[in-house]
């Protein structure tokens, strides 16, 4: 069975179609610049990469072409070979642990949800209502990338804010990213053969975040109440005092909007460096010592390091660390530094296997307390895998 694995932003469609159950990808690509007077989309098939110029107003007419081009390059006769459309699905509040087949119910929860992921749920939306206008007979899917903490004790996912915000506007730690890590400890289950893994994810990309596992489930995260919490990102500051918000608008006569914007879109890597929010830029800045780079670098994994140390002090033992993410999977300068900055828990590096990109690898030495891997993820197997069992 022929299945679409989704993932639409605000400008941008991602697609990958799998041949399940033999999670063979058969065709990948993305529409960009939706909505911009210019778009153009890629198409990778068989090795081979095409581009095109066009010009995209919404999703449904990148849908569309994306239908076109499926049959013009023959990879399907006609849609109805297309069993399943999983879509990723940022925020699903605490109402789904698991991924659901999309009825009217769920469209009006993601919807009633925009307010807590106002950058993703709507055009998430977008994307599932685009595909429901062209593919109409395939079933669709909602695979959430909350879903995945909901095994997080209470103790775990409160503030120690008043009660009452928990209560009635749904104040708490949420975790976002658990598409990925969810695909990381399936693969560390079959690597490891058994179910019951101890882990520590860390996804690290233009997004950030890392995951405890215990017991082969989510225990803890870095991330919170928003996508903007826990670690440094590409543009994203991760953890503030909230107290800076209103100090930062009353000195500067920014608006709230303006400062939040400002933390999601001019911190992170990008804030400190002044340069770039792409970690190839950093490294760099950090190997011309410039000392902005060198900060942003250090502040970087010096948060990952501080969050591996709480997460791992509630473990009672530690099967595996990996990294994933853009950065995690390629940058061996970022593991090389995290990783030697573990030294006292025992850890330590094989400086020669850290010098791999974007493979499954252990890049610590046999005596290392704890073994570290390189684990690529693959976000959007894991929605097709999802959408196959719940169409078949
Ligand atoms: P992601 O969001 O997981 O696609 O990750 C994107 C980020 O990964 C980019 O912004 C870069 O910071 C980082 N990245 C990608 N390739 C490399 C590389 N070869 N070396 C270092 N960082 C990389």
């Amino acid at each position: 069975m022929k299945i679409l694995s989704v993932n639409a932003g605000s400008s941008s469609l991602k697609f990958t179609l799998f041949e399940m159950p033999e999670e063979k990808e058969i065709i990948s690509g993305v529409f960009e610049r939706i909505g911009e007077e210019t778009s153009l989309y890629s198409i990778k098939m068989n090795g081979e990469k095409i581009k095109k110029d066009c010009v995209l107003k919404n999703h449904e007419e990148a849908v569309k072409i994306l239908t076109e081009e499926l049959i013009n390059y023959n990879v399907i006769k006609n849609l109805h070979e297309i069993g399943g459309v999983g879509h990723r699905v940022v925020h699903g509040g605490d109402k789904y642990a698991d991924s659901v087949i999309i009825t009217e119910d769920v469209t009006n929860t993601i919807r009633n949800l925009f307010h807590l992921a106002p950058l993703h749920n709507p055009s998430n939306l977008m994307g599932i209502e685009a595909f429901q206008e062209f593919i109409p007979d395939a079933k669709e899917v909602a695979v959430f990338d909350t879903g995945f903490h909901q095994t997080m004790p209470k103790e775990n996912y409160m503030y120690a804010a008043p009660y009452e915000w928990y209560e009635k506007y749904g104040v708490r730690r949420y975790a976002y990213h658990g598409i990925s890590h969810q695909y990381i400890t399936e693969y560390m289950q079959n690597y490891l053969g058994k179910k019951d893994v101890n882990l520590i994810t860390c996804h690290l990309g233009g997004g950030c975040s890392m995951y405890s596992i215990k017991d082969g489930k989510c225990f803890d995260t870095s991330m919170s109440f928003s996508t903007n919490s826990g670690l440094i990102m590409g543009t994203r500051s991760g953890d503030i005092d909230a107290f800076i918000v209103p100090y930062v608008m009353k000195e500067s006569g920014m608006t709230m909007e303006e400062v939040l914007d400002s933390l999601n879109k001019k911190g992170g890597l990008l804030g400190v460096s002044g340069i770039s929010n792409d970690s190839r830029d950093i490294e760099e800045g950090v190997e011309s010592g410039n000392e902005r780079c060198i900060l942003a670098q250090e502040l970087f994994t010096n948060r990952i390091v501080g969050y591996i140390g709480k997460l791992a002090i509630f473990m009672d033992k530690i099967d595996a660390i990996c990294f994933t993410g853009g950065i995690g999977e390629n940058s061996s300068m970022t593991r090389k530094d995290i990783i030697n900055k573990l030294s006292k828990l025992g850890i330590v590096l094989d400086e020669e296997a850290n010098n791999t990109r974007g493979k499954f690898t252990l890049i610590t030495k046999a005596e290392s307390k704890i073994p570290c891997y390189i684990v690529p993820t693959n976000e959007e197997l894991m929605i097709a895998k999802d959408t196959y069992n719940l169409v078949k």
